[in-house]
């Protein structure tokens, strides 16, 4: 590729909608552009980028005996609704109707497509296992698309399924995916956590999730230096350690407490600390709706409540509708006399003479406690886990770190199978649903999750496997017809040996093609100026400031020689 050919609209400022690096980088190098909201274009060098990872993880896959298909990414609504998705999805799914008004989607994830393809085709044990994959635009019409690639509403995935006729073959291939998924991230040198993980709306009852460390992530991670338990903040559990109030109980009284919306509002108006209030929140889910309790300080993980009742539809009450319930308003909220069921956080339990709001405007109940004043219908741990909380394995405080979920893998067992009556024969010639797993990986996402990792103050340090090129030949000035000549026969020296290379031969100032070349974050400079008077080249890298000087010779051996050994070793 001659650079005075290449299709890469680059900016020189950040532009003005850009919240994270990766989007930043990437769009002022002219590797993507916006057409709307997490919708984007990928322009040649944004392309180019996408096929190497795309290349790593088709390898990864069909190393561990995947198959590669295609499905379509419209979907019939019919195959939805069996599951009961078309609804639990919830608005993320896009949905449309055709000109006969029947019902479908643009695919978030392909469980209930893949399952109906291979029902009544995959017969017999004999077969099993089998695992496909593809490699396809997904649509999920996020609530906040943002962070460019990170979050888009049109991404690329891998997504993989597999069928077996016992869970230990779903075991082994959860393993084997396991390792092509570090594999996969070995490759692009990436620090990664293989974590457990929240199942959410995809189901099943084991999961891991991939995610790259950094420091505009999404994903909290938290861990445990000592005993290695490593978990997503949307599942962590943690070791309760809540000292048990020794006081007497007291009566319960109804204080006035006017105006109070927050936690704060009441600690301050009763002067009393926030762990002596209990928050009470109002859920609606598949069963209706419940109050669910937490220690004034603390915060419910919505992923583990869904995770408990095992409904993906369980949201946070809107104001207007507990208003209508209720006939309160949110701030005075409380488990006395409430008439719904009372599920309390475990950060409850050894509380005693607590406050909580008085089912009245303008009021709180004080010296509440539990079994006396209201039911708990159940103990549940759904706190946010945080830095410091005690390890659910070994009690060690546990650290956190942020990061950004590149791929996900989970046992599904027969939840899509049963529903779905997709069933093998097995050695006793008995018809038995498919045990299955699924493994996704985001292809897109991980082209910005790579760069939030690698980045300087000039721009990308991509990883040389998945650099847009492996080597720049800058040509200092394109009117010296000398510098032009060497710059081109080097550019055709690597070439014809297998390297990624561009020539730089614009007629712009050399700065200008520095810059560049440093923003779009080609690992290898070779720089063709006025040392050739002394028959002599430059090679550079994008992270150091050495400059490693080449002799010329007739073949350039020396050139290439060196240009290979400087990539090999090369780390971003
Ligand atoms: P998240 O928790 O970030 O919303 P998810 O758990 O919904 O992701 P999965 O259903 O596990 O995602 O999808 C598999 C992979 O697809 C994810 O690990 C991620 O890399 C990628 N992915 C998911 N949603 C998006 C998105 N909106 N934009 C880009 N990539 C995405
Ligand atoms: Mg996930």
């Amino acid at each position: 590729m001659r650079w005075s050919k290449l299709y890469a609209p680059t900016l020189k400022e950040p532009p003005s909608d850009a919240d994270v690096k990766s989007q930043e980088l990437l769009i002022r190098g002219g590797f993507i552009k916006k057409t709307a909201a997490g919708v984007y274009s990928y322009l040649p060098l944004g392309f180019k980028v996408l096929e190497k990872i795309t290349r790593i993880v088709r390898e990864e896959m069909n190393a561990i005996g995947c198959m590669e298909l295609l499905m379509p990414i419209m979907q019939p609504a019919e195959i939805w609704k069996i599951t009961g998705r078309w609804e639990d999805y919830g608005p993320e799914m896009v949905k449309f109707k055709d000109r006969n008004k029947r019902e479908f989607t643009l695919g978030p994830t392909h469980e209930e497509m893949i399952t109906t393809l291979v029902k009544g085709e995959l017969r017999s044990y004999k077969q099993l296992p089998v695992i496909l994959y593809q490699i396809n635009t997904k649509y999920r019409d996020e609530i906040r698309p943002r962070f460019g690639l990170l979050r888009a509403r049109e991404f690329i995935m891998k997504d993989a399924y597999s069928f077996h006729a016992s869970d230990k073959s779903l075991d082994e291939t959860y393993e084997d995916m396991y390792g092509a998924y570090s594999k996969i991230c070995e490759r692009m040198g990436l620090k990664y956590f293989a974590v457990e993980a929240d199942t959410g709306a995809i189901g099943g009852n084991n999961s891991h999730e991939f995610t790259v460390i950094a420091k505009n992530g999404e994903s909290n991670i938290l861990f445990c230096e000592k005993c290695g338990y490593a978990a997503t903040d949307e599942k962590a559990e943690y070791k309760p350690n809540y000292p048990e109030s020794k006081e007497e109980l007291k009566e319960l009284e109804l204080v006035k407490t006017p105006g109070t919306k927050t936690v704060e509002d009441v600690a301050k108006f009763l002067n009393v600390p926030k762990e002596k209030i209990v928050k009470s929140m109002v859920y609606n889910g598949r069963n209706g709706i419940i109050m669910v309790l937490i220690r004034g300080d603390l915060e419910v993980k919505e992923s583990k409540l869904r995770a408990y009742f095992a409904d993906q539809t369980l949201r946070r009450a809107s104001a207007e509708e507990i208003l209508s319930s209720m006939k309160i308003p949110v701030g005075f909220l409380g488990p006395v006399n409430v008439g719904y069921p009372v599920f309390a956080d475990l950060s409850v339990k050894n509380m005693r003479n607590y406050v909580v709001g008085g089912m009245k405007e303008g009021f709180h109940y004080v010296n509440v406690n539990h079994g006396r004043d209201f039911k708990v219908s159940a103990w549940i741990d759904v706190k946010t886990v945080t830095e410091g909380d005690l390890c659910p394995k070994c009690a060690h405080p546990l650290k956190m770190k942020r990061g950004i979920e590149v791929g996900q893998i989970f046992k599904l067992g027969t939840k899509y199978s049963e529903k779905l009556n997709a069933f093998y024969v097995d050695s006793n010639g008995s018809p038995k649903p498919f045990i299955m797993g699924c493994y996704g990986w985001g292809v897109s996402r991980t082209m910005a999750a790579v760069v939030e990792q690698f980045y300087d103050e000039n721009g990308i340090v991509w990883p040389k496997s998945i650099a847009p090129f492996e080597v720049v030949v800058t040509v200092v000035n394109v009117t010296d017809s000398k510098q032009l000549k060497i710059g081109n026969d080097i550019y055709e020296k690597l070439l014809a040996n297998g390297m990624d290379v561009i020539l730089d031969d614009r007629e712009v100032s050399a700065g200008f093609k520095f810059k560049d070349a440093d923003l779009i974050g080609i690992p290898i400079r070779i720089t063709v100026g006025k040392s050739i008077k002394n028959g002599e080249i430059e090679i550079k890298l994008r992270n150091s400031k050495d400059v490693v000087k080449v002799q010329l010779e007739a073949k350039y051996d020396k050139v290439l020689e060196t240009a290979k050994k400087m990539l090999n070793t090369y780390k971003p």
